[in-house]
């Protein structure tokens, strides 16, 4: 069904210029450049039957109705897009009345959701520029230019500056199918340049989470940051400390459970925003050769389930974000004399406390984190009935999964993971001699691989590696 995109993207030089305009303009276009049906790939048939009534509904009682956003990019891209963004110049209380299936959401952003089954159409009213008076208005700046809410209500013009991304600023109108695009976003998705509208660090105090939203794009399109866009990312970056940890919490979603998480780390790290997110596993990271790997491989194996779209929980991530700093300050509260439990435990609360003033992490996510921690400690013990209760444990699995990771590594010595592994494919008969030998080795399958503390009144039966 794509076919036609990409020779549209691949097409002669000549006839993509001719499209996109001359190279050296830049910004927003005094007017839009308006592509008619017959010049454009874009048809009606890539979009969901929701996203059509709820063009149609808006168009048939008078209001402007356009397609915009990541829909128009990622079809234009040859990508099924994921959801549909609508953007209209009735304002959310015309669409609520259009609508029965809908609700207004957001206070900073005010926008109406309409529900069709398990599929959400956001519609967006018109935003405007600041400064004019349009009556109905709530805009708000702080004294660093970060936008508190956005609210103006304004025509399709000033709408399409207010928007990110020039590629984000592309508008399909379900009056005569055409494209709008204001801000050359056309010759941008041609070129695979990610590029803010208008003065790239003036919309970045603006709204700090456009860094992020800037490498969540270049890593899921597979774009390059154009130069000036780039530019004050690394001096901006600590404007995201600003952000209320909620944001940040969707945010992080966005940017590691999308399918792209690894690239996206990457990313993030060469921008100095990673830092900005997680500043103590940033510091950790400095010290312990293991933790980069080990976040690499738990985003690593996060793209690949979601692309085999396997289920995926953000837990098992998190868990794997914070283990680093947790190990730090817990191999600390031991060097201080705290045994390891207590010490793990007093660890795990502190990494989560500090993190929560940063992105807030909901209790049906910071609950798991905590168990998946907690058993990698209960994880080598296994003497009589405990590897039974272990196996038993609801969170055993990602427990498991996630001492594998550990070993992978480097963190700790391999061994316990096969032992683990064996035990779970074993048969009655073969998880007994499993336990007898977890029972008499004292190699690292036997015991915790790391920091071992030898027992005091039981002889160490050999002297296998602490
Ligand atoms: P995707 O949904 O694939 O993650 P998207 O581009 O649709 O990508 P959304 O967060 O759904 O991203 O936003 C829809 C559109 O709203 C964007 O394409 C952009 O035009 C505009 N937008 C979203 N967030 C911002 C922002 N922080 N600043 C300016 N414009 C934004
Ligand atoms: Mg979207």
């Amino acid at each position: 069904m794509f076919k036609g995109f990409t020779r549209f993207l691949q097409g002669p030089g000549e006839r993509l210029r001719s499209l996109f305009g001359p190279e050296e303009a830049s910004g927003p276009a005094a007017g839009p450049r308006i592509i008619p049906r017959s010049e454009h790939p874009v048809s009606r048939q890539h979009f969901s039957e929701a996203a059509l009534k709820v063009l149609y509904r808006l168009h048939n009682a008078g209001y402007e109705a356009y397609l915009v956003g990541g829909c128009m990019r990622d079809s234009l891209l040859g990508k099924m897009p994921k959801d549909f963004d609508v953007a209209t110049d009735a304002t959310p209380e015309q669409v609520r009345e259009l609508f029965r299936n809908s609700r207004i959401i957001g206070r900073r952003f005010r926008i109406v959701h309409v529900r069709f089954g398990r599929e959400v159409i956001e519609v967006t009213t018109f935003r405007g520029t600041h400064g004019d008076d349009h009556g109905d208005h709530i805009a708000q700046q702080s004294e660093h230019g970060l936008l508190l809410r956005d609210n103006v209500w304004g025509n399709i013009q000033e709408d399409a500056i207010r928007r990110d991304f020039t590629v984000n600023a592309i508008y399909y109108s379900i009056a005569d199918f055409s494209i709008h695009d204001f801000a050359d976003g056309m010759r941008d998705i041609a070129s695979r340049t990610l590029r803010l509208i208008g003065d790239p660090a003036l919309r970045y105090r603006e709204d700090p989470v456009r860094m992020l939203r800037a490498v969540r794009f270049a890593a899921k399109l597979d774009f390059h940051i154009a130069p000036e866009t780039e530019r004050p990312i690394a001096e901006l970056a600590p404007l995201l400390l600003q952000i209320p940890p909620a944001r940040l919490f969707d945010e992080l979603l966005k940017l590691f459970m999308a399918g792209h998480g690894e690239n996206t780390f990457r990313l993030l790290r060469q921008y100095g925003l990673f830092a900005m997110l997680f500043p103590e596993t940033d510091e950790a990271m400095a010290e312990l050769a293991w933790i980069e790997p080990l976040i690499e491989q738990a985003l690593a194996s996060t793209d690949q389930r979601i692309h085999e779209e396997r289920p995926v929980t953000p837990a098992f991530l998190i868990a794997a974000l914070l283990w680093g700093p947790v190990q730090r300050r817990q191999t600390a509260l031991e060097a201080n004399g705290m045994p390891p439990i207590p010490a793990l435990q007093l660890a795990s609360q502190q990494v989560l406390s500090r993190q929560l003033q940063h992105i807030s992490i909901p209790k049906r996510f910071s609950l798991p984190v905590r168990d998946i921690w907690d058993l990698q400690q209960r994880l080598p013990q296994r003497r009589g009935k405990r590897a039974l209760q272990t196996r038993e444990h609801p969170r055993f699995r990602a427990a498991y999964d996630f001492l594998l990771l550990r070993e992978a590594a480097g963190e700790i010595a391999p061994g316990l993971g096969d032992w683990w592994t064996a035990y779970q494919e074993g048969d009655e008969h073969e998880q007994r001699r499993l336990l007898e030998k977890a029972g008499t080795d004292a190699g690292p399958a036997g015991n915790s691989a790391r920091r071992r503390r030898p027992r005091k009144r039981r002889r160490r039966s050999s002297p296998g590696p602490s």
